[in-house]
């Protein structure tokens, strides 16, 4: 795909939605991080659903520590995965309480010292609570930049060195949240709504549906 045809599908999906938002719910970088976390292979609105309940109760590492192992299940035993998820929010909440002064690091390394958090947790969370210009590759944003030739990868990791490469400046922040949300509701993985895409033009997509 050349520059031209790149930066004209940012503009319209910047036009479309000037400042998008992730959809999990949260008020603060600790809220933020212990959502994504709870958020590997389930659903935003799932996770939404039960951090609903959590936060209220609990948002603070010290607090969410203090529920303990079981206290915490209460709440995430919709979430798939809740076991494994619990044990590495309780050890995350403890270790930002020791060694972070109870803050989450706005520091990539840092971040992925902690336990659940992987390379895609720390690029949402420095995005997203902190405005980074990093971008967490996640199944929709690896299957939309794949299908458009956007930046094309055989793995997340060759995918966000393309994008890291190719995407302007001035769309980096955003360009994660796009990505996703077209992903999510427009260039779906089963079958994609090619007819009512925004950028159907311009995608090199080449079994476009006209749905
Ligand atoms: S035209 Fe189709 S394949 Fe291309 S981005 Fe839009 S929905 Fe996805």
């Amino acid at each position: 795909m050349n520059k031209e045809k790149r930066r004209e599908i940012l503009t319209r999906l910047r036009d479309n939605n000037p400042n998008p938002q992730t959809e999990l719910n949260y008020s603060t970088p600790f809220e933020l991080l212990i959502a994504v976390i709870l958020s590997a292979q389930a659903t935003d609105v799932g996770v939404n659903k039960a951090t609903d309940k959590l936060y209220p109760a609990a948002n603070t590492p010290e607090a969410i520590a203090a529920l303990g192992l079981d206290g915490l299940k209460h709440y995430i035993k919709t979430i798939g995965l809740y076991n494994s998820k619990a044990a590495n929010v309780i050890k995350t909440c403890q270790m930002l309480v020791e060694l972070h002064n109870s803050q989450v690091p706005e520091n990539r390394e840092a971040l992925e010292a902690l336990p659940g958090v992987g390379r895609k947790t720390a690029n949402v969370v420095l995005n997203t609570a902190f405005g980074w210009p990093t971008i967490a590759v996640d199944t929709h944003i690896f299957r939309v930049s794949n299908r458009t030739k956007l930046a094309m990868g055989k793995n997340v990791d060759q995918v966000e060195e393309k994008l890291l490469k190719v995407i302007p400046a001035e769309f980096k922040v955003d360009v994660h949240h796009w990505l996703i949300l077209h992903g999510r509701y427009t260039c779906i993985a089963r079958k994609p709504r090619c007819g009512s895409c925004i950028i159907e033009d311009l995608c090199e997509f080449k079994e476009k549906t006209s749905d």
